[in-house]
């Protein structure tokens, strides 16, 4: 058994709920040589701690948990902020166009390591990511989220209906491709890597395949279910076509089997008080994706309704219907998408949402969120002094350092990423600007990097 114990110091900042956290401005936490947390707090105390074997001194810099964007689409990286109407228009000029290129396990190799390595360089250590219906290339971007070391959770899209012809899936292949993926990845990497079966919302998805999404997440423990709830006012007038009205959004999912504590629904913008209380009962999750619904004009999530029957509820960045990759500038839309429903979100709340509340949607607050004892140390290091051209660190309290980091901050200040105590990103000493890692996306025979890991 290595006996590694590593002093991580620095400012550490630790949520513990939307409202209350812990800070330590010359603080610190020990992590042992399986990259888990075995004490946080001052440092003159911790470094007292016998056995320590290496301290890494990040003092002028700002620790956080690792963001946690609990919705996300991978293929649709190349996509973002180009605009197209609203969410069915949009569906059909730019999102499923580029989710057929995806059919390529070239091109979706090369896509898939160039979005994962963005998503570490914007401080995101854990995410839930639909890929497109193609196997192979579901297969491919597993691949690459092992190569990446991050924390996954994904799924292959099922899609049987009222989509393009050539992203149409026959529904019994549709579901036997699943189930395959997910005896191939479900628990992977150390169970760093998760499945998620992936009905891609209820407009395009037969009961049948509903159905059966449903049945596969209960035999494989542990799995989840991603889909779209309720986003635009077409989208639910077109669901209400397909099924009739006598049932609502929220309860075709419900007849389906497809809601529950490892459900994670995006969006939930114009739901009803029933459908609110249904979600509560189910322990359904909401994915909240406030970049995106400003975007496609989609709508203003109710975040007092969602306080007042407590929804759990986290953020994702809904790539590419999202524009943006850092999850600091979704929390920043948090608030400023509450201006109709009088809702106000402190920096500190839209912190939590990022990470322990992320945490929590995806039932892994015993895994990741924050630097709780026992927990993986997954964190991010920050340069927050260039949010600052008068003051520095010192001279402000925590909460205004957090207020310029959500409203002004963005992968610029992202300097380190570490998962389960590896370093996984860090930003080149030239680069204090880019949102994105630079290589080559197509064709992938002049990547630098090296190959995947075959399986
Ligand atoms: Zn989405």
């Amino acid at each position: 058994m290595p006996t590694e114990k590593i002093l991580v110091r620095g400012k550490i900042y630790n949520p513990t709920s939307p409202s209350q956290w812990e800070y330590y401005t010359n603080g610190a936490f020990l992590m042992n040589a399986l990259g888990r947390i075995e004490a946080v707090g001052e440092y003159p105390l911790l470094k007292q701690i016998q056995g320590i074997t290496m301290t890494l001194d990040f003092s002028d810099y700002l620790i956080l948990p690792g963001l946690i964007d609990v919705h996300t689409h991978l293929p649709q990286l190349p996509i973002r902020g180009k605009t197209a109407g609203t969410l069915l228009d949009w569906l059909n000029r730019y999102a499923f166009p580029v989710e057929e290129a995806f059919a390529d396990t070239v091109y979706a190799e090369s896509l898939s390591r160039l979005f994962f390595e963005s998503l570490k360089a914007n401080g995101t250590t854990t995410a839930m990511v639909y890929s497109s219906v193609h196997e192979a290339s579901t297969n491919t971007a597993f691949e690459a989220a092992q190569y990446s070391g991050m924390r996954v959770i994904m799924g292959k899209v099922m899609m049987d209906q009222h989509a393009p012809q050539s992203l149409l899936e026959n529904t019994k292949e549709s579901i036997l491709a699943s189930e395959r993926l997910a005896k191939s990845w479900h628990g992977e990497n150390n169970d760093l890597i998760r499945y998620a079966f992936t009905p891609r919302f209820a407009l395009s998805c037969s009961q049948e395949l509903l159905e059966a999404a449903g049945d596969l997440h209960r035999r494989f423990p542990e799995s989840y279910i991603q889909s779209h709830l309720s986003e635009n006012l077409t989208e639910i007038e077109e669901v209400e076509k397909l099924y009739g009205n006598q049932y609502s959004y929220t309860q075709i999912y419900q007849h389906t089997g497809c809601l529950g504590p490892r459900t994670v629904m995006a969006h939930g913008i114009h739901l009803s008080s029933e459908e609110l209380v249904l979600l509560l009962t189910s322990q359904t999750r909401i994915a909240h994706c406030p970049t995106s619904n400003f975007f496609l004009k989609s709508g203003f999530f109710n975040l007092p309704a969602f306080r007042k029957y407590h929804i759990p509820f986290a953020l994702g960045s809904d790539i590419g219907g999202g524009p943006d990759l850092c999850l600091f500038r979704v929390m920043r839309a948090m608030d400023e998408m509450q201006l109709k429903n009088h809702g106000f979100v402190s920096p500190m709340e839209a912190i939590y949402q990022g990470t322990l509340g992320g945490a929590k949607v995806l039932s892994l607050e015993d895994e990741t969120g924050n630097f709780q004892v026992g927990k993986s140390a997954d964190f991010i290091v920050l340069n927050t002094q260039n949010l600052n051209c008068l003051e520095t660190a010192e001279d402000q309290s925590i909460e205004e350092i957090l207020s310029q980091l959500v409203y002004l901050g963005d992968s610029s200040q992202v300097i380190k990423t570490f998962i389960r105590g590896q370093e996984v990103y860090s930003k080149p000493e030239a680069d204090f600007s880019t949102e994105f890692i630079k290589f080559q996306t197509h064709p992938p025979n002049v990547l630098q990097s090296p190959p995947l890991q075959t399986r």
